[in-house]
């Protein structure tokens, strides 16, 4: 992909108002793997395996194009879960070896061990960048998991250091962020929703690792943080969280400073104040109208309602709508229905920015 394609499809999008994009993943379709569940083991093996999802890919690229969505991605149907599936490319951690961690202090799951220095002998997801690049010619999204949210995934039995470990993680994910940019990949998102539970690790290395991860790229960069799946230990959590949720208030004013281009975040039934985006005011914000938790689809005016309330905060030419989440453990049929209303929501807003201009 030449440099400057790359560009212009970017500058393209940009003159595109209000871009829709998706958080993340999009449920498989039930000949892959097992629908509305995380962590759905494959139904198929080998050959048939890789054959089967990249025609996935292909299914979910159609219904997002299909619903209209500006800026596409892979849905996630190559991976099993958005951080195991990274962890389990790479060398030093060993699988077989579990033990039982609590996952951003909610839930006890059992997960892998660090034995060695973790290192990355081969491209992650490069090959499945490539392919989707071949399918479309609109800009393209690739999620990677963040260095804190890796860390938590794991039990450290070689670092023993937080810190350490997500510093080594933070050089292998720059490693394969620029791989994926070179294969024609737009944007790069990082997914941290543990930076909505470890507050002083984020200020005081969280957000640096992060910048260690986006080093040298020329892509724009995203930083997708939220109260997670509609899964019962995060609706669970959100119970305990009070009336209003300020998490977000604290990893903000660092991440405005810093060099990540998006920050992606959730707002529709959320419990978040939505002044909180004054506090990343200058950074383009891809704003969740879309509630990842809830099997009912939103109506286009209530995405529209979510929207006009962000552009008090962020500049029109900044918002990009956007869904709460990754919507995996939905039904297709509720999934497509939300990216419909996505795209509908996004248009009504659209057409009133541009007869105010
Ligand atoms: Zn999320």
């Amino acid at each position: 992909m030449p440099f400057n394609l790359q560009r212009n499809r970017i500058s393209d999008i940009m003159k595109t108002l209000l871009p829709t994009s998706t958080a993340g993943s999009l449920p498989k379709p039930s000949w892959l793997a097992q629908p509305e569940q995380l962590w759905s083991p494959w139904k198929l093996q080998d050959e048939e395996l890789i054959d089967g999802k990249q025609d996935a890919l292909r299914v979910s690229l159609q219904e997002q194009q299909q619903a209209g969505i500006d800026i596409v991605s892979d849905g996630e149907q190559t991976r099993q879960h958005f951080v195991t599936t990274f962890i389990e490319h790479l060398s030093g951690v060993d699988f077989e070896n579990r033990k039982t961690v609590k996952i951003r202090d909610r839930y006890d799951a059992s997960v892998p061990t660090v034995v060695g220095p973790v290192s990355r002998n081969k491209p992650v997801f490069v090959e499945d960048a490539k392919f989707l690049r071949q399918q479309t010619k609109k800009p393209i999204k690739w999620a990677l998991p963040g260095p804190m949210t890796m860390i938590d995934t794991l039990y450290d039995a070689h670092y023993k250091s937080r810190e350490k470990l997500a510093w080594e993680f933070a050089k292998i994910l720059n490693q394969e962020a620029k791989e994926l940019e070179a294969a024609g990949v737009d944007i790069i998102q990082f997914d941290e929703p543990a930076f909505n539970v470890f507050f002083d690790d984020v200020n005081s290395w969280g957000v640096a690792t992060l910048e260690r991860a986006i080093e040298g790229l020329n892509c724009e960069t995203v930083v997708h943080i939220c109260y997670g799946y509609g899964i019962k230990a995060n609706t669970d959590w959100k119970q305990t969280l009070g009336s209003e949720w300020r998490q977000y208030e604290e990893a903000f004013p660092k991440l405005q400073q810093s060099g990540i281009d998006i920050i992606s975040l959730e707002c529709h039934n959320s419990h978040v104040p939505i002044e909180l985006l004054e506090l990343v005011r200058g950074k383009k914000v891809m704003v969740g109208a879309i509630d990842v938790a809830s099997n009912k689809i939103e109506t286009p005016e209530e995405v529209a309602e979510t929207l006009r309330k962000a552009l008090q905060y962020v500049d029109a030419d900044k918002l990009y709508p956007c869904t709460n989440c990754g919507m995996a453990p939905l039904s297709r049929q509720v999934a497509r229905g939300k990216l419909q209303a996505l795209s509908q929501g996004a248009a009504i807003v659209r057409k009133e920015l541009q007869g105010a201009l």
